[in-house]
């Protein structure tokens, strides 16, 4: 049985360049970073190179760039750090219904502690209304956060008007852009913290970075050996850091346009398929991303019989697909429930074919039909 992984917004396969990048750290450049002899000197200066590459690649300082274990570490540092340092100026912040777990469950565990989150709605297409932004402003708000682009639905946030809005009252703003990281270009500028990861984009598992502007003082998260400017300790990841970077430098824009007409190809096959409903916005959309409905089909048993036959695909989020409960960012769009069930997640790559869409349409396609028929 061939297998065909259209599951890239959960992770992506690590490029073989990536592998050879970070093997040669593994067997050769294996001193701590921290170290004051020759073979600290050595990861030291990977780890310099590495942290200007992706600067460049986001296009901001390279000490501005906070290494950490991923987006989820990211987003929790973000958070945490900048509400807990901001006491004295207020206890509010302002994120929405659609954002990744790492922030909304960060979020929850914050009003725990007594701080107070708005979560702005969205609309069908799963965008925030700027004006209800602006509303939710109080005197005692201290950080927006709000993802660059969804990882369910795709749906792309104006992240540079958000920024802008923010500067004017003096907020703080961060966001989540591990979907749309060299994905889709932005201007850094007016954005306080950013949160970006590798595995997203064909880099090792368990490596990414917060960008904190030069300015933005937070409560570090992880206390120890001062690593990364006394802001998250721990020796730093040295070989994923470096695989991150490699990731960062062989991507083309190129891959950007193919997927996008891959995409396209993909989407006008299964809307042939008969009370099906592409979910998320048409043109503000990731790239890889295809979020699609079909009424009155169970999604699970659609997944399932999928992956039986050799394809991979996600009903939800990675993250939440295990525990069954609808999708918050289909109920927050306001998607009927016969529609949410039979909801499929489809996330391309640089490495997807047209010929792999073509069997996995050609696969989708006869389940919706035989699930139908079972009712
Ligand atoms: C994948 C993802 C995360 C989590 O990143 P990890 O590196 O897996 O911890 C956070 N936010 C978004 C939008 C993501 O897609």
């Amino acid at each position: 049985m061939s297998k065909i992984f259209l599951d890239n917004a959960a992770t992506t396969r690590v490029d073989e360049l990536v592998v050879e990048a970070m093997n040669k750290i593994y067997l050769n450049v294996y001193g701590n970073p921290s170290s004051v002899h020759i073979f600290g000197e050595d990861s030291r200066d990977v780890l310099v190179k590495s942290r200007e590459i992706i600067a460049k690649a986001v296009g901001v300082d390279s000490n501005e760039i906070i290494f950490t274990s991923g987006g989820t570490e990211s987003n929790n540092l973000a958070l945490k750090g900048i509400m807990h340092a901001n006491n004295s100026k207020g206890k509010h912040m302002i994120t929405q219904k659609t954002e990744h777990p790492s922030i909304l469950k960060v979020c929850s565990e914050l009003e725990n502690e007594g701080y107070e989150v708005t979560y702005l709605p969205v609309d069908k297409d799963g965008l925030i209304n700027l004006e209800e932004l602006k509303k939710a402003i109080r005197k005692d708000t201290v950080l927006v956060t709000i993802m660059h682009a969804n990882n369910e639905i795709g749906t792309i946030f104006p992240i540079e008007d958000i920024a802008k809005i923010c500067k004017e009252k003096k907020l703080i703003f961060h966001t989540d852009a591990c979907q749309s990281f060299l994905k889709v270009k932005f201007n850094p500028e007016n954005i306080d913290l950013i949160t970006i990861n590798s595995h997203k984009i064909h880099g090792p598992k368990g490596v990414g970075a917060l960008i904190i502007k030069s300015g933005i003082k937070l409560q570090k998260q992880m206390h120890g050996g001062e690593q990364e400017s006394n802001i998250r300790s721990g020796t730093e990841n040295l070989p994923g850091i470096c695989g991150f970077a490699k990731a960062c430098s062989i991507t083309k824009q190129s891959d950007v346009k193919r997927m996008t007409e891959l995409r396209n190809y993909l989407i006008d096959l299964l809307l042939k398929i008969p009370n099906t409903k592409l979910n998320g916005s048409n043109e503000k959309r990731l790239c890889n991303n295809i979020n699609i409905s079909f009424k009155d089909v169970e999604g699970d048993m659609l997944l399932f019989r999928l992956s039986n036959q050799g394809l991979a695909l996600s009903t939800g989020s990675a993250c939440t697909a295990r525990n069954n409960k609808p999708s918050h960012v289909l109920q927050a769009i306001g998607l009927n429930k016969n529609f949410i069930d039979g909801s499929l997640r489809i996330s391309l790559s640089k490495y997807t074919t047209k010929e792999e869409l073509d069997t996995a349409y050609d696969l989708i396609q006869k389940s919706v039909k035989l699930i139908r028929s079972l009712k």
